[in-house]
């Protein structure tokens, strides 16, 4: 079992960063954000192969076909993948090709899924359900832990509100809590939460601030082109402008600033 992982996101100085795009599209797309984020020493990349898209018509992703293409590219430039599992019977393959498996906002109430993850020895990145309580997310994680897998880094990705405007609203308290609530690795997740790409730099600085343990950006080399979540995803530069950002923010982290 790789450890490096979990060390990783324990002792980060500053938020672990994963960025990729929203879905595997190509092998074009994910060599060039790969070569992007090398370039930048950010050592793990995302992109969803089984996407739980809310309308059957949309672009369900390129299935195990994707996995292919970003282990072929990723691999051997040494980034490390984040993926996502939607259902027991993709175990399998995601984990002949991920290192951190993810579950999306979708399955979070998905207790088969989290009771097989259980016996998994890989991280498992468990997203807060869109109208998920702390305490229901938190339980969500216990049914990982149960099954013998403690390796669990919380996101939150935002949840639904009255308010429109945002796709969702990032929770920033609950960064803190579940941090301090449960001990697991918390990586917030600014690009679902803001919907639209201009939100995306406030909300990824405000959760490095509260404390976020990673940061999961949505990054893609074209995002006019997009086959999901197109108005949510950065570009190379906007990327760029990210990283300053970031890099000029004094956390509020205990014993980390
Ligand atoms: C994703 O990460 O692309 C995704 C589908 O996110 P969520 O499950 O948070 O909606
Ligand atoms: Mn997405």
């Amino acid at each position: 079992a790789d450890r490096s992982i979990d060390a990783d996101f324990a002792d980060a100085a500053a938020p672990v960063m994963i960025a990729g795009p929203c879905a595997i599209e190509s092998e074009e797309q994910i060599e060039a954000v790969v070569d992007f984020l090398r370039r930048r020493n950010i050592r793990y990349i995302r992109g969803g192969a089984f996407k739980p898209r809310t309308s059957p018509d949309d672009f369900q992703g390129l299935g195990e076909q994707g996995l292919r293409i970003i282990s072929a590219s990723a691999r051997p430039a040494g980034l490390k993948i984040v993926t996502e599992v939607m259902d027991r019977s993709q175990i399998e393959a995601v984990c002949r090709h991920a290192d951190i498996l993810q579950v999306g906002s979708r399955s979070m109430f998905n207790y088969t899924l989290l009771t097989a993850l259980g016996s998994v020895d890989k991280p498992v990145l468990l997203k807060r359900g869109m109208a998920a309580t702390v305490d229901e997310w938190l339980q969500a994680a216990e049914y990982v832990s149960r099954g013998g897998n403690d390796r669990i880094i919380l996101c939150e990705r935002g949840i639904r509100t009255f308010e429109p405007r945002c796709r969702n609203m990032l929770d920033i308290a609950a960064i803190a809590q579940v941090r301090h609530l449960s001990g697991y690795p918390v990586v917030a997740d600014p690009s679902h939460a803001a919907g639209r790409r201009e939100l995306v730099v406030p909300l990824a600085l405000a959760a490095a601030a509260a404390g976020a343990d990673g940061l999961m950006v949505e990054l893609h080399p074209d995002p006019s082109t997009a086959l999901s979540d197109r108005e949510q995803a950065l570009d190379f530069d906007q990327f760029d402008t990210l990283l300053k950002r970031l890099a000029g923010l004094r956390t509020a982290r205990e014993g980390k600033a």
